[in-house]
């Protein structure tokens, strides 16, 4: 099972793909993570994308395709592989696209899953107001980053909703219903 998880932040991605984790037996490949732990191991590429993902912006397609490129090589993505946090650009899902035909591989799906914006501003809001009170960080600049996130994804990444349509691989879930219907909901839509 090859899956694409799409969704803006705080639609529940991560949430969703460890359950998928779990019925599919498959690796989750999320860049945010990756990139995350670059930042930790303080490698060059962690060292520049630091920067970027403070301000809630998106790091380089060219680092984030090579990333990929790198992961889907390995041993354990062979069976099958949830993408969560990639592509986020329209140049990465053409560069995804010729990554995968290039290896020999085809997805299966990709899930939108849709949540309207109103909620999502309050979850991510709230998250990052609990975030300010644990690491005594200040409240407004974390909701600024939040807020960016938003609208990076909606500029940036929603038009890969319409790209996938068009490839007849979008399969479109409630993400404001409760988890295991939405993971309920998934498992339908991709046929297990
Ligand atoms: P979320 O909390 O929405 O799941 P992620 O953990 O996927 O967010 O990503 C956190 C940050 O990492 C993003 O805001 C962005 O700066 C960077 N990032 C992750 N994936 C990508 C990508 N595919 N392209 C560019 N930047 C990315």
């Amino acid at each position: 099972m090859r899956l694409i998880l799409l969704g803006p932040p705080g639609a529940g991605k991560g949430t969703q793909a460890r359950n998928l984790i779990d019925a599919y037996g498959i690796p989750q490949l999320s860049t945010g993570d990756i990139l995350r732990s670059a930042i930790r191991a303080k490698t060059p590429m962690g060292l520049e994308a630091k920067a970027v993902m403070d301000r809630g912006d998106l790091v380089s397609d060219t680092v984030v395709n090579g990333i990929v490129s790198e992961r889907l090589d390995q041993e354990d993505a062979r069976k099958g592989f949830i993408l969560d946090g990639f592509p986020r650009t329209i140049p990465q899902a053409e560069a995804l696209d010729h990554m995968l035909a290039e290896k020999g591989m085809k997805l299966d799906a990709v899930i939108e899953l849709t949540a309207d914006a109103e909620t999502l501003t309050r979850r991510i809001v709230n998250r990052a107001r609990q975030n300010a009170e644990t690491t005594g960080a200040r409240a407004d600049d974390n909701e600024e980053v939040v807020k960016n996130r938003l609208n990076v994804y909606l500029e940036q990444t929603a038009p890969l909703v319409e790209y996938y349509r068009g490839k007849g691989l979008l399969k479109s879930i409630d993400g404001m219903a409760p988890v295991d219907e939405v993971t309920a909901s998934i498992r339908q839509a991709v046929g297990g």
